[in-house]
């Protein structure tokens, strides 16, 4: 099986964990500070905090970011759960703003989704490439609210220069196995805000905080979102390879750029000259009359051993969701759905990998049946 994503663990990185899984102290201490400090210089930001999930820490930017019982985040629906999910813990509202052609939040349908409840708006790097992030933190301005982006799909995407989350005043980053660099596990909050980095940080660890020796003092309900020393020798050896990490997945996808232009079957995203993605996913959207197809055409490339995925069902759509939205229909965001299909695209392919899988894709759809659409 060739899954659409994978990890990329090297005899450096075993030696790196090994070294500290040895030593006296394997929760959350000096490796864990180090791994901070270098993040936050890599992302060129004042301040970053390691998380043991990326979900725990887009929980911890909405509660620093003051969001609390009856607040409301603007947000896409087209991501996974945790973006919104997080909002609820804290009894929050997650508003779903609709989708554009491509996946992403569609800038001009947010403003009209404010209201006197609104703290923040939560973009997504959809599939590593940031969203009009200009126009956001304009907005945002505009309306006095805070931009807390979940990049857990772009850390390393550039734009202009600048890394995933730039604008942001807090950004959260993943590194599950298959984000693009690995704790196993493990999340970031990158903030140049002392007070929310503050915050955050003693959220982290059960809202407690060391007074004078002995004595430590729990001024907020928080939660034991640490990571541990091994798993942060993991993410600094990890890092030292991310561009050639990000290498590798530039070369499958233009490799796939190349060989899927002008294709009878589905369409690509243009990833913006000014952003360098991490292609965290390589989406393909079937053209209308292969979507009452397409399970049977993801069951068809998972039998020939190709790893496909679909990301995402609209968060909405989820039974316990429904619950609180009965009514919600956004259309780009369920044809989004409709359309999408996440192929192979990470740095343990080879070419030869990519060419497989697209030759295999074509000729799965060269026999698929077209659907009547009226
Ligand atoms: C992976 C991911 C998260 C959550 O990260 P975990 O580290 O798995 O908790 C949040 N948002 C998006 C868009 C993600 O892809």
């Amino acid at each position: 099986m060739i899954p659409y994503s994978r990890q990329s663990i090297d005899k450096e990185d075993i030696k790196a964990v090994v070294e500290v899984l040895e030593s006296d102290f394997i929760t959350q201490g000096k490796k864990v500070e180090e791994f901070e400090k270098k993040t936050a210089s890599f992302l060129e930001r004042k301040f970053a905090i390691a998380f043991n999930s990326g979900t725990a820490a887009l929980h911890s930017a909405y509660f620093a970011a003051g969001i609390s019982k009856n607040d409301e985040i603007i947000t896409t629906p087209i991501s996974f759960l945790a973006t919104s999910n997080a909002a609820l813990y804290l009894q929050a509202k997650p508003v779903f703003c609709d989708v554009k052609y491509n996946g992403q939040i569609d800038e001009n349908k947010i403003e009209k989704l404010i209201s006197k409840k609104t703290k923040a708006i939560v973009p997504v790097d959809f599939a590593g490439i940031t969203p009009n992030i200009e126009k956001i933190k304009e907005i945002c301005k505009k309306h006095n609210l805070l931009l807390i982006e979940d990049a857990c799909h772009a850390f390393g995407t550039k734009i202009k220069e600048k890394k995933a989350g730039y604008l942001a005043d807090i950004a959260c980053y993943s590194f599950h196995a298959i984000k693009p660099i690995t704790t196993i596990e493990g999340g970031l909050l990158a903030t140049d805000d002392e007070e929310i980095y503050k915050k955050a940080k003693i959220f982290r660890n059960h809202g407690m905080i060391h007074k004078k020796a002995y004595l430590r003092d729990m001024i907020y309900l928080g939660y034991n979102y640490r990571l541990s020393d091994v798993a942060a020798a993991l993410g600094i050896s990890q890092l030292k390879k991310i561009d050639s990490f990000l290498k590798k997945r530039e070369e499958i996808a233009k490799y796939y750029d190349e060989r899927f232009d002008k294709n009878p079957y589905f369409s690509t995203i243009k990833v913006p000259l000014e952003i360098k993605s991490s292609y965290h996913l390589y989406p393909i959207l079937f053209f209308r009359d292969l979507w009452c197809e397409k399970e049977d055409i993801y069951q068809k490339l998972i039998e020939e051993k190709i790893g496909v995925q679909v990301h995402y069902r609209p968060i909405y759509q989820n039974s316990y969701y429904r619950k609180l939205y009965k009514n919600l229909k956004l259309t780009n965001a369920e044809e989004f759905y409709k359309a999408e299909l996440s192929i192979p695209c990470h740095q343990n392919m080879s070419l030869k990998d990519a060419k497989f899988v697209a030759d295999t894709l074509f000729r799965v759809l060269e026999s698929a049946k077209r659907c009547k659409l009226w």
